[in-house]
């Protein structure tokens, strides 16, 4: 029987995906592993997931994606002003740049965010994602269409192409209520 894709089902796919403006290449699994993601769980943006419903192994599909189905819109509220003094530390050994990516520790996780605007006295820090906004076009070749193992519907989470993959980060424990 030909397994398609559904939910609670770990797809391994090749990807490239362009912006359809430009034509540039964002993102691709070129030269890597191919992406392994379990199937409803929020792993992936939603678009991408509801393109691939039904394919099965060796199908190809694109699909050009706007950004409610992508990263979502831009959101004025992810732009904050951070006194330049909380940076000193850091500026002792790099460069502050319009442009510069860094990474916030936030309570919750770690949250990455692009300076927009700098000053003698703040910087302004973009948290949105970088694709936010954008409407995306993805090239998707499946490679491989499995049921998720128990463990990995419980994680929220593919462990790799076979399944058997320790979880990347061996630190991190899951709880009980599948959040890792
Ligand atoms: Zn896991």
């Amino acid at each position: 029987m030909v397994e398609k894709i559904s939910k609670n089902m770990v797809v391994s796919v090749h990807y490239t995906g362009t912006l359809p403006d430009s034509g540039e290449v964002f993102d691709s699994s070129e030269g890597r592993e191919p992406l392994s993601f379990l199937v409803g769980h929020g792993q992936m943006i939603p678009g991408f997931e509801e393109e691939l419903i039904g394919a099965s192994t060796g199908e190809k599909r694109e699909f050009t994606l706007s950004p409610d189905r992508a990263y979502g819109d831009r959101e004025e509220e992810a732009m904050m002003k951070i006194p330049r003094a909380q940076f000193a530390q850091l500026e002792q050994s790099a460069k502050l740049e319009v442009g510069t990516q860094l990474v916030a520790q936030m309570p919750h996780g770690p949250a990455p965010f692009t300076i927009i605007e700098l000053d003698d006295e703040s910087v302004t820090a973009d948290f949105n994602h970088a694709l936010a906004g954008k409407t995306l076009t993805f090239n998707v070749e499946v490679i491989e269409v499995r049921d998720a193992t128990e463990e990995e519907i419980q994680h929220g989470h593919a462990h790799g192409i076979s399944g058997q993959q320790p979880d990347a980060q061996p630190a991190k424990t899951c709880n009980d209520d599948g959040c890792c």
